[in-house]
């Protein structure tokens, strides 16, 4: 059988060899961290390591950390918790920012808040001059994704920071597609706020986190026994815990030579399908983008029609993260691309494992889906 080539690592990624041997004790151990016997403090201490290990990624303290079931408990955490400690009635987000954070965003405007959404250019970077004209005395909150998981864009998260403080607001980034490309600095950034999600950095699904700045209150959403400082009740996920910890070590490890790596065979990709399958168009800012992500125009062709023409080469139409919203990409929309190409673009994530061979074979086998999906439009036409 054809190999799977895997393609789409902004929906999700393969567990790194370490953090797979970091978690498989785990699999065998009984015993609930907030028990005082033995087996449940094994289990308080390496929850404690990973706390560490997640702070270290986003040079933060350990005590700043709560452990999540993945990013969009974070974002929701981090919107919501919010708004019973603020006087204040408006929120700002960008206009691409991920459904886990635009739609608790309406979901208080339908409560009667304001939300304000800041718009991107066509190249998919937040306009921060628009972005100062929505900002002003009662904006609690501003939103902006340190990387957008559609294009890869990176957003500029000081500048809108400097701009939210500047209000008196606080700033909060989805950092879920950024934080496994390397270290970071939520001081550098000015985050207040800070959600991540092991399962886009080589680590397991379920399980994320939410950088909350010492001295900020948020009320939980899930209330019950008081576990992580009573921000977030429930039995913690000692395994995923565990797997997050790893997998934030070895992000803070990855180097700019791993990232250069990266972007080089991502920019093969681009090269490869252009010749072969071209011409095609980047969707997105061409630099200020995440290493691994390539979204891509065929234009006047479908791009399901091309998935299913290349079902060995995992990649994603519109946004495999929401499922049940098929349908062109509400990112594409926002960036002003026509639906038609939008429905006609793919988007490829490169992880750090991704080789040389499967980029050149993966543009093969997309090659060929293409023009077959050319043959078969143009027939019908
Ligand atoms: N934010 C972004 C930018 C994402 O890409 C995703 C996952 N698609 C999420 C939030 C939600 O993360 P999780 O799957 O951990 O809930």
């Amino acid at each position: 059988m054809t190999q799977l080539i895997y393609l789409d690592n902004n929906a999700s990624t393969a567990l790194a060899p370490a953090v797979r041997a970091a978690m498989t004790p785990w699999l065998d151990h009984t015993g609930n961290a907030a028990s005082s016997h033995a087996a449940g403090q094994a289990a308080d201490r390496a929850i404690s390591c990973a706390r560490e290990q997640v702070a270290d990624l986003l040079t933060a303290a350990p005590r700043e950390i709560v452990f999540t079931s993945g990013a969009t408990e974070a974002n929701n955490l981090a919107i919501r918790g919010l708004t019973t400690h603020s006087p204040r009635r408006t929120l700002v987000c960008g206009a691409t920012e991920h459904p886990s954070v635009l739609e608790p965003m309406r979901a208080l405007e339908r409560d009667g808040y304001t939300l304000r959404i800041a718009p991107v250019d066509e190249e998919g970077l937040l306009r921060l001059d628009a972005l100062a004209e929505l900002v002003d005395d009662d904006t609690m909150l501003v939103s902006v994704m340190a990387a957008n998981n559609e294009t890869g864009v990176v957003s500029p998260i000081r500048e809108a920071a400097d701009l939210a403080h500047a209000a008196g607001a606080l700033l909060h980034t989805d950092a879920t597609q950024l934080a496994g490309w390397g270290p970071l600095s939520v001081d550098t950034l000015g985050a207040d706020l800070l959600s991540l999600s092991a399962h886009k950095m080589h680590g397991p699904q379920g399980v994320g986190a939410l950088f909350i700045r010492r001295g900020l209150r948020l009320t939980p959403l899930l209330h019950g026994g008081g576990h992580e400082r009573g921000v977030r009740s429930g039995t913690p996920n000692t395994m995923g815990i565990v797997g997050l910890g790893a997998a934030a070590a070895a992000a803070a490890a990855c180097t700019d030579a791993d990232r250069a790596q990266v972007r080089r065979r991502r920019d093969l990709l681009a090269a490869l399908l252009d010749e072969l399958a071209g011409p095609v168009r980047l969707n997105g800012h061409a630099t200020q983008r995440l290493p691994g992500t390539l979204n891509v125009t065929f234009p006047g062709v479908d791009a399901d029609l091309v998935m299913a023409g290349a079902p060995t080469v995992a990649v994603a139409t519109g946004s495999a993260c929401s499922s049940g919203h098929p349908g062109p990409s509400h990112v594409l929309g926002v960036m002003g691309i026509d639906p038609a190409l939008a429905a006609a673009s793919l988007r490829f994530g490169l992880s750090r494992y991704t080789s040389d061979s499967e980029v050149h074979e993966a543009a093969e086998r997309i090659a060929t889906a293409v023009q077959h999906a050319r043959a078969s439009e143009g027939r019908a036409s």
